[in-house]
C-alpha cells in the first residue's frame, strides 16, 4: 500500500515506521524543520532546552517493552528524583514511586530513533486534502501536489486535524470542538543557590510544573550559570494571558521561583514559547484512534489516547495493528 502520513511527531513516526517495516510505501509530511512535534527543544547558548514534554511514564506493557529497548539503546534515561509540590505557597516534599524517563540527549530522540526507515518531507505543510477514485491527493501550502495514496493517516492535534478533514469525512464528528488548552513555557538560566534535591516541582495555579533541567542526567549547561529551568504555566493562567501578552513571562517565572525558594536568584537569560495545544481536556473514545474505512482514512495522536507521550505511541501502535488491507 502507498500511505501518506501528516505529522512527524511520535504518533506519526511510530505509525510510519510500523508500516515501513511491513513493506508498505510510506511518506510523512511535516510542516516543521525536524521531527518530534511537541517533543520539541530549543538550543540556547546556556543549554539545550526541552520545551514541550519534560519526561514520560510507561504503564502499558507494550509501551514498557518499547521503553526497555530504548533504555538498552541509550535513547532514553531514567530521571530519578523525588518531586516537590506547592502547598499554601510553600515547597513541600511529595515523594512518589513513579519512574520518569527522558529522551537522551533530548526528548525528540524518541522520534528520531523510530524514524530511521521512513521518508519525511519536512517544511511541507499540508493545507488541503482530497479523495478521488485514484486515492488521496495532498496539497502543500507552497502549492505542491502529492497524489496516489491508498490510505491517509492524520496525526496532528485534534483542532488541526478537524480543519483538514472536515470536507472529506465525518470521522471527527465524535470529537469535541476544543480538545486542548494552551501553555506558556519559560526557560530560565539562573545564578543563585537552590537545594540540590529540588529537581521537579508540581506547582500551583500560576506555574503547573517546573523542571530543573540542569539536574537531569546528561544535561550540559554553560559554566556561567548555576541552573537551567523550564517552567510550564497552568492552562488557566496561559489562557488568561493569551499568546499576544506583553507580560515578561520569564520575569514572572523567576519571581514565582524566588518566592517559592525564599531566596534571591539572578536571571541571566530567558526563553519563552506559547503552546497552543498543550494540556488536554478529558475526552475518551472507544479506540485510541479514529477510522473511516470507507474513505481509507485514519486519525491518530496522543489526544486519541488520553494525551501524553505514551498515548501517542499507543494510538499509532493500535491503529496500524487494526488497519485493514
Ligand atoms: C508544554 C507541554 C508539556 C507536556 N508535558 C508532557 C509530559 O510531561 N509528559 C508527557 O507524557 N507528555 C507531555 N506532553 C504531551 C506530549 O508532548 C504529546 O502528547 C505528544 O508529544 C504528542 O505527540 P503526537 O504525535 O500525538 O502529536 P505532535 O507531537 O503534536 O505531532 C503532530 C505533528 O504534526 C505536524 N503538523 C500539524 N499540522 C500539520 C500539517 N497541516 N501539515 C504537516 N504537518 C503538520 C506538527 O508540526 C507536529 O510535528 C506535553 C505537551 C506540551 C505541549
Amino acid at each position: 500500500m502507498k500511505v501518506a502520513i501528516i505529522g512527524a511527531g511520535l504518533s506519526g513516526i511510530k505509525a510510519a515506521s510500523l508500516l515501513a517495516d511491513s513493506g508498505h510505501e510510506v511518506t510523512v509530511f511535516e510542516k516543521s524543520r525536524g521531527l518530534g512535534g511537541r517533543l520539541a527543544n530549543r538550543r540556547e547558548a546556556w543549554g539545550k532546552l526541552d520545551i514541550g514534554a519534560q519526561y514520560f511514564t510507561a504503564r502499558d506493557p507494550g509501551f514498557q517493552k518499547q521503553v526497555e529497548s530504548w533504555l538498552q539503546a541509550s535513547v532514553v534515561k531514567i530521571w530519578e528524583f523525588s518531586p516537590y509540590c506547592v502547598k499554601q505557597g510553600k515547597l513541600t516534599p511529595s515523594p512518589d514511586e513513579t519512574v520518569r524517563y527522558i529522551g537522551s540527549p533530548l526528548m525528540n530522540q524518541l522520534v528520531y530513533s523510530l524514524g530511521t526507515n521512513v521518508a519525511v518531507n519536512c517544511q511541507c505543510k499540508i493545507s488541503k486534502i482530497e479523495k478521488s477514485r485514484k486515492g488521496w491527493r495532498l496539497f502543500s501550502a507552497d502549492g505542491e501536489l502529492f497524489y496516489g495514496f491508498d490510505w491517509l493517516i492524520v496525526s496532528s492535534p485534534a483542532e488541526q486535524s478537524r480543519t483538514l478533514l472536515d470536507r472529506c469525512s465525518d470521522v471527527m464528528a465524535v470529537v469535541p470542538v476544543t480538545v486542548h488548552r494552551p501553555c506558556w513555557a519559560a526557560g530560565l538560566a539562573t545564578r543563585g543557590k537552590i537545594p540540590e534535591e529540588v529537581q521537579g516541582i508540581f506547582g500551583d495555579e500560576t506555574v503547573r510544573w517546573a523542571s530543573r533541567l540542569s539536574s537531569r542526567p546528561g544535561f550540559i549547561k554553560s559554566p556561567d550559570v548555576d541552573d537551567v529551568w523550564m517552567l510550564h504555566f497552568s492552562p488557566e493562567w496561559s489562557e488568561q494571558q493569551g499568546r499576544e501578552t506583553a507580560m515578561d513571562i520569564g520575569q514572572t517565572g523567576l519571581q514565582w521561583l524566588q518566592a517559592l525558594m525564599d531566596t534571591e536568584l539572578e536571571k541571566s537569560a530567558t526563553y519563552r514559547h506559547y503552546w497552543r495545544y498543550a494540556n488536554m481536556k478529558p475526552v475518551t473514545f472507544d479506540k485510541p484512534y479514529l477510522m473511516d474505512e470507507h474513505q481509507r482514512l485514519a486519525v491518530i495522536g496522543a489526544w486519541c489516547a488520553g494525551g501524553r507521550v505514551e498515548g501517542a505511541w499507543l494510538s499509532a501502535q493500535e491503529c496500524i495493528q487494526d488497519l485493514p488491507g
